[in-house]
């Protein structure tokens, strides 16, 4: 473990809306007080991070920057006060973190915390205003989503971190940290699905998929998939979707028809 700042690892840095993701060597600075350093060993994409590379408002061009917020890693350091997490543990970056005493982190109605809900415009750290990384001259390069994960290294506040079972398949668990969790949350928390309820799910990408798995685990009867690509159905299947329906297809608005028996 080493509590000083390194230089010479990798990270895609976009310097610019709809720039190329560039490999630079970076310098990565120890984590201040409650917060890790992570070493990402898998990192997926998501449509909000093509967002921000887009830059397409303002408040969201903060360039250079690191983007990514799907991943799994391994902490390599803690910073002063951190007793829930030690080096070596796995980890995955968690964009919605919780500071466990604001008071939207103690009511059951939300889980949306005072100081690290969901920000796609926040881009320094919550500690100080500044960043964790830079180039070899100094340049600053802003975080993303209180995560930054297209990088070999991250600092990431410990409120923004989940400890996992390092037995679980690391390659696809960095879908935990967003489009899993975002769709399974949508029926479970969001919808409240009921058990013997039917569902209509539009558009079968990674959250439609997920969004029909917390369906299924709440019990729902009949779980309809409706998308335009029918190549989506069989993996809609796979996830619990008993009933498709291809827009294309139809005459009538999707919501005037009737999906019964069978399905189509
Ligand atoms: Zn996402
Ligand atoms: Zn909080």
């Amino acid at each position: 473990m080493f509590l000083s700042g390194f230089y010479g690892h990798q990270a895609a840095v976009v310097r610019g809306p709809k720039q190329p993701f560039l490999m630079e060597t970076i310098r990565v600075d120890p984590p201040k007080k409650m917060e890790v350093r992570i070493k990402i060993l898998y990192t997926s994409i998501c449509h909000t991070d093509l967002r921000a590379w887009k830059g397409e408002n303002e408040a969201q061009r903060a360039y250079p920057r690191i983007l990514g917020h799907e991943a799994v890693g391994l902490v390599e350091s803690v910073g002063e006060g951190v007793t829930d997490l030690k080096a070596g543990d796995h980890v995955i970056p968690i964009f919605n973190g919780e500071c466990g005493h604001c008071p939207y982190c103690t009511t059951k109605t939300t889980n949306l915390c005072q100081t690290y809900r969901v920000n796609p415009f926040k881009s320094v750290m919550e500690n100080d205003g500044k960043c964790r990384f830079s180039t070899k001259d100094g340049e600053p390069i802003f975080h993303f989503l209180n995560t930054s994960t297209f990088t070999e290294y991250s600092v990431l506040d410990s409120a923004c971190v989940v400890k996992i079972d390092p037995n679980s398949p690391l390659k696809k668990t960095s879908l935990l940290s967003c489009g899993v969790s975002t769709g399974v949350g949508a029926a479970w928390n969001a919808a409240n699905v009921q058990a013997g309820s039917s569902v209509a799910i539009f558009g079968l990408g990674a959250l439609g998929l997920a969004a029909s798995e917390g369906a299924r685990a709440r019990g729902a009867s009949k779980i309809i998939g409706g998308d335009i690509n029918p190549g989506k159905f069989d993996k809609g299947k796979e996830m619990g979707m008993t009933h498709f329906v291809n827009p294309k297809d139809i005459s009538k608005p999707v919501h005037q028809i009737s999906i019964g028996k069978g399905g189509k």
